[in-house]
């Protein structure tokens, strides 16, 4: 039977195994944290569980919006029908948009949840790498064999996908091979995210959604006003502009949250209570830096290999889905995979 192995359970990751598992292919995913969902990832702590990645999606191809009708139908997705706000020039004020947005729920990474059922997944196994290797008397039957930080070996697979942030398809790759050149023109930025909760509503229930026009702060949302949360905080996520978390990088959590504090009080114009609760993160491999979409899939057929990800389809949660289907698919037409279908 023919194989793949998947490298990344983000939504990439996982729309690519659908694909590929309906075409009756042995598929096997392998990932580095203990669960599936990577930018789409939601925290659960003991005071709460919140999304620290993606904070809602929108879906504008007919392709991403049938996905969305089946999470709409099993529950998993619901309209966030927020009033949006913008703080500009030392302002807050309503700023209402056309724009239809979606949540994950309970959570942005139920959307994740819902995709990995009945998938093959290795957990904790982060892939160190990755070895096309083939027999001396034939060069065009190889086959992939995956090696995992603590030294474990999976193979052989006659295909491999890596669905990963850009840097990190860059750094598993031979050199040499010609996917590298497309990698290496897209760059990804970071970001810091600080979830900060309070014992009490800090701010008028309107106040949902604020896009920032703010040299720190890009994006506030208040977790609590999305549809399916059980809260019993007032939660509120602070994402940063990219700059300034790249310069920011190695300051201790401490600093970057009395900073964010600081400036969640500016823009909600308020003097904060204490909090109860936060939680800081640092994404490295935020978002693409630019905005670009790639016309064809990034696959070699002679090794049997494709990468994916967001950065390929112009970046968000609809760009990953996507840029797995455009992948996913190329690897299955170009006779990679399922050719003995
Ligand atoms: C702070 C933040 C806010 C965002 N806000 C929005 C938003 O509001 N709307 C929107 O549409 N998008 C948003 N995004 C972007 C969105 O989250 C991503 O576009 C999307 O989730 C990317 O999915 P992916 O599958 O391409 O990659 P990822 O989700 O990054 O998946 C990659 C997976 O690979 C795993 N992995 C990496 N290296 C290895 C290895 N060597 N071995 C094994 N496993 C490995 C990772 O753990 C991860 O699970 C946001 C992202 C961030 C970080």
């Amino acid at each position: 039977m023919d194989s793949i192995a998947i490298i990344g359970t983000g939504i990439a990751g996982l729309v690519a195994a659908r694909q590929c598992q309906l075409q009756g292919i042995h598929t096997v995913l392998f990932e580095k944290s203990k669960h599936v969902g990577g930018r789409l990832s939601s925290h659960r702590s003991s005071w709460a569980r919140f999304d620290q990645g993606a904070q809602y999606f929108t879906a504008r191809s007919p392709e991403f919006q049938e996905q969305l009708q089946l999470w709409q139908h099993t529950g998993h997705a619901q309209v966030w029908d927020f009033q949006a706000h913008r703080f500009r020039q030392g302002q807050l004020n309503p700023s209402p948009d056309t724009e239809t947005r979606y949540v994950g729920t309970p959570c942005m990474n139920s959307l994740a949840e819902a995709l990995a059922e009945d998938l093959s997944i290795h957990y904790h196994c982060h892939i160190a790498q990755i070895s096309y290797e083939t027999a001396a008397d034939d060069e065009q039957q190889g086959e992939w064999w995956l090696y995992d930080r603590k030294g474990q070996q999976y193979g052989g697979f006659d295909a491999l996908l890596l669905a990963l942030p850009s840097a990190q398809c860059q750094a598993l790759i031979d050199a040499r091979s010609p996917l590298q050149k497309a990698l290496q023109t897209v760059a990804m930025v970071p970001c810091w995210s600080l979830a900060v909760a309070f014992n009490e509503a800090i701010a008028d229930a309107s106040i949902q959604g604020i896009f920032c026009d703010h040299p720190i702060v890009q994006w506030i949302s208040r977790e609590s006003a999305k549809p399916g949360r059980l809260q019993s905080h007032d939660c509120w996520i602070i994402h940063c502009r990219p700059e300034w978390s790249e310069q920011q990088k190695d300051q201790p959590q401490s600093v970057i949250q009395a900073t964010l504090l600081q400036a969640l009080a500016e823009i909600l114009s308020i003097a904060l209570p204490t909090a109860s609760h936060y939680y800081c993160h640092f994404w490295r491999y935020a978002r693409p830096a630019h905005s670009q979409c790639f016309k064809q899939a990034l696959v070699d057929p002679q090794q049997r290999l494709g990468v994916c990800g967001d950065w390929q389809q112009g970046g968000r949660v609809e760009g990953a889905y996507l840029s797995a289907m455009q992948t996913s698919q190329a690897l299955l037409q170009c006779g990679a995979i399922g050719s003995s279908m």
